[in-house]
């Protein structure tokens, strides 16, 4: 395996060329003082918008301080991440965060200015200018929210007690980060020493049952002892919830969250209910799991173990590459050139080095070009991982490259999907073409246990935040009681009857940051669901496939989430993308089975 001790050891075309972005520091430092200017003349159009070339000038300066700024900010992030410790970077870092503040106070007053327009005048000053029309439909998309929005009054009160709002998000953050403490598990050598989050994640995975046992209790105490503390805050959360949806006008908590990405709720309603008609794929590797570990009991801390050992072969960064290159066949003459150049033009940084940002991920640039960074180890799993972030990579590309400024980037709801479809087929590829038993059942589990995480327990997620907002707009009583029996119901529902219960497990509810940002992670299911189906649809060479699949990609944020899957084939307003995902389950666990 490579190993580098310093960047400088590391081969030019392995590394970003920040020069792409600024050819020297002081071309930054222009930039900057340009996003600087234009933030005070937004400032000045405060009270200022009366007509529609007021309106155009205003939006047109803003879009043009964001091109600017994405770069300043971009070559700022990304200087800091490979070498965390550079405390230039850093300082760039700050600066641009600092200007980031100002901006964002600068165009503070917009929002609220726009929802004060009655439809007509916006009609009227859109039909002003021509050159209104590009802004036209982020116009109305902003617009919609003028019948969620109260007398000034009262926004200004729900503004004053905006902190205090968000204050059971900030205390549950508070004690989860900086407060807790863990109990405590033996070290290798013997000693009781106190646990931290980084070793429970490696120790709840050890292959020794006692050492998954001993972190798994640590991991749990403190939430047990502080059960009614984050019941709670976890309660005020909810019901801040409810109570805003009601003041706004919506017809419940969860139509207000998912209005924004114009989701009816019947199709959260509908994830939830196929998921649960279709959990016996999930069961039964739940029984194969205890069968293999050679288990009387299964427990929740025997369900992160790896089931397979074998695997572990060097793949070189080249050979990944070239295997990724091979698999994503199927997308594309265009496609496969494209990430040919990508390489070539090194818009990756591959190695670890010391103090380098760990994980991986991709941000694309507008005006310039997607920007991935690896922690590359050699591995399967890195090859994972670059197929992955390369599938962000791709569609930033072609989003870039087929939509204007103001329609290129693309929502949350749809950022998975393209780099699921890519794990997909690289699994489908090295599934083919190994005939190594070790290998194949390695890459099966794999896939199950991205399935689990990725789409059973948001699914989970997803229906606790439902019943628990339900019980909350019934006025039902929240508190660490209810939350445990909600919790404990879903988990031996989700989990299949061969768990054996801990009295941990219905806490479960207290360890998770997520929810308190209602009806999110829902996202991660509908997306991991649409990708299967995408990523099935091109494998079966279905007429138009691949066709429908470059379309979505191109496509960044110009239609809501719902209309650009369907392009891609993927109707998530009726249940057949999660049956088909889990059916699609359902034939790796059989396969998985039978080895
Ligand atoms: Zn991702």
């Amino acid at each position: 395996m490579t190993t580098y001790k310093h960047r400088s050891e590391i081969p030019e075309e392995e590394k970003w060329n920040l020069t792409d972005l600024y050819a020297t520091e002081a071309d930054w430092h222009s930039d900057l003082k340009k996003v600087e200017v234009l933030a005070q003349e937004l400032a000045g159009f405060d009270g200022n918008i009366t007509d529609g070339q007021s309106l155009y000038e205003f939006l047109k300066k803003q879009e043009d301080l964001s091109f600017i700024f994405t770069k300043v900010f971009a070559y700022s992030m990304f200087s800091t991440d490979i070498d965390t410790r550079d405390s230039n970077a850093q300082s760039l870092k700050d600066r641009a965060t600092q200007v980031s503040v100002k901006v964002g106070s600068a165009t503070s007053f917009f929002m609220p200015f726009l929802l004060t327009l009655d439809e007509a005048t916006l009609k009227a000053y859109i039909n002003e200018v021509k050159e209104l029309e590009y802004f036209e439909e982020d116009l109305w998309d902003s617009f919609r929210y003028k019948a969620h929005v109260l007398t000034k009054e009262k926004e200004e009160i729900l503004s004053a007690l905006g902190e205090a709002l968000s204050s059971p998000d900030r205390t549950y953050g508070m004690l989860n980060n900086a407060d807790i403490e863990f109990g405590q598990v033996t070290n290798d050598d013997g000693e009781k020493v106190e646990m931290t989050r980084g070793m429970y994640s490696k120790l709840i995975e050890d292959e020794d049952r006692e050492k998954r046992k001993e972190a798994y209790k640590a991991y749990y105490k403190p939430y047990v002892q502080l059960s009614n503390t984050i019941a709670s805050t976890l309660s005020s959360a909810v019901k801040n919830n409810v109570t805003l949806s009601k003041l706004r006008n919506y017809d419940s908590a969860l139509s207000k969250s998912l209005f924004g990405d114009q989701v009816p709720t019947e199709v959260y309603d509908n994830l939830i209910a196929t998921a649960k008609k279709n959990l016996e794929p999930y069961h039964r590797y739940t029984a194969i799991r205890k069968e293999i570990l050679g288990l009387d009991e299964l427990r929740q801390y025997d369900l992160n173990v790896s089931l397979v050992s074998g695997a572990k072969k060097d793949i070189s960064y080249e050979e990944a590459y070239d295997t990724m290159l091979t698999a994503l066949a199927p997308l594309g003459e265009e496609y496969i050139q494209t990430l040919r150049d990508f390489k070539e033009k090194r818009y990756i940084d591959v190695r670890e080095t010391p103090a380098k940002r760990s994980g991986a991920y991709n941000m694309g640039v507008y005006g310039a070009h997607p920007f991935v960074l690896l922690n590359h180890h050699d591995d399967l799993d890195s090859l994972f991982t670059l197929a992955h972030e390369m599938g962000h990579a791709m569609h930033s590309h072609y989003s870039s490259k087929h939509q204007p400024q103001i329609t290129a980037n693309y929502t949350i709801f749809v950022a998975e999907v393209a780099s699921t479809v890519n794990e997909v087929l690289l699994i489908h590829h090295l599934l083919e073409h190994s005939k190594d038993k070790e290998m194949r059942k390695y890459l099966l589990n794999h896939f199950i246990d991205q399935f689990r995480g990725t789409f059973f327990t948001q699914v989970m997620f997803a229906d606790f935040e439902k019943q628990t907002h339900e019980l909350a707009e019934q006025g039902e009583p929240l508190n660490a009681e209810a939350f445990n029996a909600i919790y404990e119901k879903l988990f031996r529902e989700y989990n299949g009857p061969d768990i054996v219960f801990d009295e941990e497990v219905k806490y479960g509810w207290s360890r998770i940051p997520h929810f308190y940002r209602p009806f999110y992670v829902y996202k991660y299911s509908t997306g991991f669901a649409s990708s299967i189906q995408i990523a099935k649809r091109i494998l079966n060479k279905e007429e138009g496939a691949l066709e429908d699949y470059l379309t979505f990609l191109k496509s960044g944020s110009s239609e809501y989430p719902l209309e650009l899957l369907k392009k891609a084939g993927v109707d998530l307003t009726t249940p057949e993308p999660i049956e088909s995902a889990l059916e699609y389950l359902g034939e790796i666990v059989s396969e998985f089975e039978s080895l």
